[in-house]
């Protein structure tokens, strides 16, 4: 199924003068450069790339109807503009997510923000390098979403942040090895509670003391206060309305203009 909640958002941010913006984050591998590939291919000219994260500007061709504009008149002059908006890519190295995090705390118009992971790599341990690319990636989801709750719980102002959806996109279904969408959900769910304990275990071991970090405290855990399991619908509380959908990016049959249909469908 596709996310739906993008689709709402582009179409009403087309009239303001910033450019509506999406952040790609996720571990290294899932899929993003091609994504952004296949964005840049399929529009005509304005192409603008920066330095770090790389920022692609990209307008939709107008045969790429977003669903929001499925109820739409023909007539309505809303469907003959190139839909446009920015879309960051930014690095899934682990040293390099500082990127990711600014762009989160210093938000530029961001819409939403899209964590793609490869559903076909998190389902297998690599026991020859001791690599665990499904720990990595609810490590780095984990650190994500407790940075978006503390946007939330540290908000001065009376105004609560207003709702940001993040929408897990879990890539590379096409390979037959691939979790289905649901299993990454709750593979990612449960990992992210053991990186949650095992994080405040890590502090404790590290001999600092609880007052200095205010361990325990809510601000520090991510989803509710239990000891429970964690799930994303905890994130509701804190205006974070996680999704998660299954597609991607390239096809199955090879490299083909169905590719760039399916890369636009899914984010769109
Ligand atoms: P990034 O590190 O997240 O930017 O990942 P890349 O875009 O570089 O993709 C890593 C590899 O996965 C590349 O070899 C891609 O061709 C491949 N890839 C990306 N999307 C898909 C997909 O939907 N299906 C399959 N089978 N491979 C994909």
């Amino acid at each position: 199924s596709i996310p739906l909640f993008l689709h709402l958002v582009i179409y009403r941010s087309t009239s303001s003068t910033t450019l509506p913006s999406f952040l790609l984050v996720g571990p290294s591998g899932a899929g993003k450069t091609t994504l952004l590939t296949l964005f840049e291919r399929g529009q005509h000219a304005e192409t603008r790339t920066s330095q770090a994260p790389l920022v692609v500007e990209v307008s939709l061709p107008v045969s790429t109807k977003a669903a929001s504009s499925r109820y739409r008149s023909v007539n309505d002059p809303s469907n003959q503009f190139h839909k446009k908006f920015l879309l960051a890519d930014t690095p899934g190295h682990g040293k390099l997510r500082h990127h990711a995090f600014d762009s989160v705390i210093k938000p530029q118009n961001l819409k939403g923000i899209i964590f793609m992971v490869d559903a076909a790599d998190i389902s297998v341990w690599h026991s020859d390098t001791g690599n665990d690319p499904l720990r990595q990636a609810a490590e780095y989801l984990h650190d994500m979403l407790l940075l978006l709750q503390k946007r939330f719980t540290s908000s001065k102002t009376s105004k609560a942040p207003k709702e940001l959806p993040v929408l897990i996109a879990a890539n590379k279904l096409d390979l037959f090895t691939a979790l289905p969408a649901p299993l990454v959900k709750t593979a990612l769910e449960s990992e992210i509670s053991n990186v949650r304990s095992s994080r405040t275990k890590g502090l404790l071991d590290s001999g600092i003391g609880m007052n200095e970090l205010d361990i325990g405290e809510e601000k520090d855990w991510l989803g509710d206060g239990g000891d429970g399991k964690f799930e994303f619908s905890q994130m509701d509380e804190v205006n974070v309305a996680v999704s998660v959908a299954g597609g991607n990016v390239l096809g199955a049959d090879g490299p083909d203009s169905k590719e760039l249909g399916l890369g636009l469908s899914w984010v769109l």
